[in-house]
């Protein structure tokens, strides 16, 4: 990863909660392996961003991280291509985030849609400051882009707000940061609500064929559709909607038998089963094989560490440069 050749960065961040499921690998995963022959890739494992809604257990934070690690690998993201790193591994990250919370006003926090939606269950300062130290991350990295769905693209906007401030307070430093839009596939979890770990509705990378076949078997249906011969709607159904990624040509194949009662849902879920399986089995492949070698993936963190946290001090000089905190003699 020899930075002299002229390419965009991108900055992006995940949370860790450990193995990865399949809304984390087709909403962003993909894209982030599909970006990184193109672009300098930063890929973060927020660890900070997620004290914010879980700082008084944080025991299993270590092997949350490692396994979110495994699953970045296994999934294709290559550590020659791209820093794969832990955010509280680079300190710059909290040093820059203080320097930003000087330069925004509590009421314009308090007015994010994040804070908004979550204030009467987390109301800690660290809460409040989780967008600062979001700009924070991409900042730091002078990222042009990163890489978003339509609805998250406020996130990136607070960070070009204030990299603009920074700059028009002190000196040009920052790049102002873009959103790199796509499309994110829809997935629902067995309950038909956004696949999640937190509402237990997900289908991990980690299964087992098998458990792959049970969590499958447990998915919601159209209700109407009772049993085979019913007609049942396929735009109702989260089993559908996986079908649209894992099915070569849905359409045809899965949405007209549903409709006319021909197909029923227990064929239907058996024929993704097979399809799923057959689209991770490489990840789960990898995935053994990294687990072979627990020290191979630590030492990857440590290296993307490294990458990381060379790129952010080059940033971070001129950001103490241009706001005159520099205290030592001169040579
Ligand atoms: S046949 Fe398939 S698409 Fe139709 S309702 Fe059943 S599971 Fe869903």
């Amino acid at each position: 990863m020899t930075e002299h050749i002229k390419k965009k960065t991108i900055l992006s961040g995940m949370q860790p909660t450990g193995s990865l499921h399949i809304g984390n690998l087709e909403g962003a995963l993909k894209n982030w392996v599909d970006c990184q022959d193109d672009y300098w890739m930063y890929c973060c494992i927020v660890d900070w961003h997620s004290l914010t809604a879980e700082y008084t257990d944080t025991k299993g934070l270590k092997e949350k991280v490692f396994q979110m690690a495994v699953d970045f690998l296994a999934a294709g993201l290559d550590p020659e291509k791209c820093a794969i790193f832990v955010q509280s591994e680079v300190i710059e990250h909290a040093e820059l985030h203080l320097i930003f919370s000087m330069l925004i006003s509590v009421p314009t926090l308090t007015r994010m849609p994040t804070y908004q939606e979550k204030k009467d269950k987390l109301d800690s300062y660290g809460f409040l400051g989780y967008p600062v130290l979001q700009a924070a991350d991409i900042c730091l990295y002078n990222a042009d882009f990163v890489p978003v769905g339509k609805d998250q693209e406020k996130h990136i906007w607070l960070a070009k707000d204030l990299a603009q401030r920074f700059n028009s307070t002190y000196k040009k430093v920052f790049q102002e940061p873009e959103a790199l839009l796509r499309e994110i596939p829809l997935i629902l979890g067995a309950d038909n609500r956004k696949m999640s770990k937190s509402y237990d509705n997900h289908i991990p990378i980690d299964f087992t064929e098998k458990q792959t076949e049970k969590r499958l078997k447990s998915f919601y249906t159209d209700p109407n559709k009772q049993r085979k011969g019913d007609p049942g709607n396929p735009d109702k159904c989260p089993i559908y909607l996986l079908h649209k990624i894992y099915s070569d040509n849905p359409e045809k194949e899965i949405a007209p038998p549903c409709r006319t009662g021909e197909l029923g849902c227990v064929d239907c879920k058996l024929k993704l089963t097979e399809r799923l399986n057959k689209s991770l089995a490489p990840i789960r492949e990898k995935r053994q094989e990294l687990l072979k070698d627990p020290n191979q993936v630590w030492d990857i963190l440590a290296t993307g560490r490294d990458r990381a946290k060379q790129r952010a001090g080059n940033v971070m000089d001129k950001v103490r440069s241009a706001m005159k905190l520099s205290y030592r003699k001169k040579k």
